[in-house]
């Protein structure tokens, strides 16, 4: 299984970073964890074609993880001139946020006769969903979004494959990561508290909980990225756009 790192940026571009969205390439099956504002810039840069991405799941509704779904819509529309199915899956509530965010930014764009079908699955807490070839299974973040908002654990080609999401630190976190071959965690500052995120010092105090055998620290502020390089866990790779690793 195949991770590129699409976008691993805060919300606010530090470090001239993308925002969040990753890539997975499995047997089998394609997928995108968040699709941040910036995706299409993101996937054009890689020459990954938006065609081949029949699935997307969404940790949270912020901007800088959902979206790019609106300049996905018209893209597929005008330029890319869809057919293949996309199925988009998220917290609930994610079809009228998405319908209200594209109607926002591109008036008229959701009502026009689409090529291909777009269908949303809504997860649900700690329950399973599977969606061509992978399992998912959503557990509480700590992040207001104005909907649940979730760290995700994949299951696919079998591995284990989590995502953080945004959070401060909450203990769901542990079971969502337990045991990964790969665990995404948002690492917003070096040390401190920050609220709704994580720090460095609060991710290495539970890492011996969470057991995944490797770590990867991503959606850092200016102040984390000064001081990334003061991370020296053997079991941590600091996320970087273009990033790919074999998990
Ligand atoms: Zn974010
Ligand atoms: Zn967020």
């Amino acid at each position: 299984m195949k991770l590129t790192v699409v976008g691993c940026g805060d919300a606010f571009g530090s470090g001239g970073r993308l925002q969040t969205c990753y890539h997975v390439e499995a047997a089998g099956t394609r997928f995108l964890i968040d699709c941040g504002a910036t995706a299409l810039i993101g996937l054009s840069r890689l020459g990954i074609d938006p065609n081949t991405i029949p699935t997307i799941f969404i940790s949270h509704l912020h901007g800088d993880h959902f979206a790019g779904l609106v300049w996905w819509l018209v893209h597929a529309q005008h330029v890319a001139k869809r057919i293949v199915p996309l199925t988009v899956v998220g917290p609930e509530g994610i079809e009228a946020r998405f319908t209200v965010a594209a109607e926002a930014l591109f008036s008229g764009s959701t009502g026009v006769q689409r090529r291909y079908d777009l269908g949303f699955v809504e997860l649900a807490k700690e329950t399973p969903t599977d969606v061509d070839q992978v399992r998912v299974t959503p557990f509480e973040a700590k992040h207001p979004s104005g909907a649940p908002s979730y760290a995700l654990r994949f299951e696919v080609d079998s591995k284990v494959l989590s995502f953080s999401g945004d959070s401060e630190w909450v203990d769901s976190l542990v079971p969502a990561g337990q045991g990964a071959d790969l665990y995404i965690i948002e690492c917003y500052q070096f040390d401190g508290a920050p609220r709704f995120h994580l720090s460095w010092k609060t991710i290495e105090a539970h890492l011996g909980r969470i057991g995944a055998k490797r770590i990867m620290l991503t959606h850092m502020a200016e102040p984390m990225l000064a001081r990334r390089g003061e991370v020296t866990d053997p079991r941590v790779v600091l996320a970087e756009d273009g990033l790919v690793l074999d998990i």
